[in-house]
């Protein structure tokens, strides 16, 4: 089992498409283990997205995630970190696969509605950075015998 991260940045929350979006991982099987709806501050956007802070179009990205509420989640699930990001797509919507997230939904490479961990040391580092080891809650869904061989 792994876990991974996700955000659904402020245009996924505005356009009203948190449901459509969560939905997607439920139907995949994964299991949403934590969650909270917050406001991100410009220090928590500079924390999250330190790699690219000294880029010239950060400003516009903090912009971006700063400007509405997002939802935070922890994503269970194996190989999870993978499994998400191919569900994402392309960072840019116009060039993320149909059938992904992002080009089902984004015509923006800054808009593109959901951010995933990009790798098992930025899961375990975003996770600690948006949730308490308290504010998570492993369970095992009863239906998980009907989701997946027992080997597997
Ligand atoms: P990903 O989210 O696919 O890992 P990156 O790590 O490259 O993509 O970029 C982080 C986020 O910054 C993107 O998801 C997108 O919202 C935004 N972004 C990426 N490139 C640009 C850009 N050139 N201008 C503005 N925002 C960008
Ligand atoms: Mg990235």
């Amino acid at each position: 089992m792994e876990r991974t991260f996700i955000l659904l940045k402020p245009d996924c929350v505005q356009r009203r498409l948190m449901g459509q979006v969560l939905t997607r991982f439920e139907s995949k099987g994964l299991n949403v283990v934590a969650m909270k709806m917050l406001r991100i501050t410009p220090d928590l956007a500079k924390q999250h997205y330190a790699e690219h802070v000294e880029k010239g179009w950060y400003p516009t990205l903090e912009g971006f995630i700063t400007g509405g509420p997002v939802v935070a989640a922890v994503i269970e699930g194996l190989e999870a970190i993978r499994v998400v990001r191919e569900m994402l797509g392309a960072t840019n919507g116009l060039q993320a696969a149909p059938g992904t997230i992002r080009g089902d939904f984004s015509s923006s490479r800054q808009m593109n509605l959901v951010h995933g961990s990009d790798g098992p040391e930025a899961a375990a580092r975003e996770i600690s950075l948006y949730f308490g080891d308290d504010e998570i809650c492993p369970y095992v869904p009863t239906i998980t015998p009907w989701m997946r061989a027992a080997d597997e």
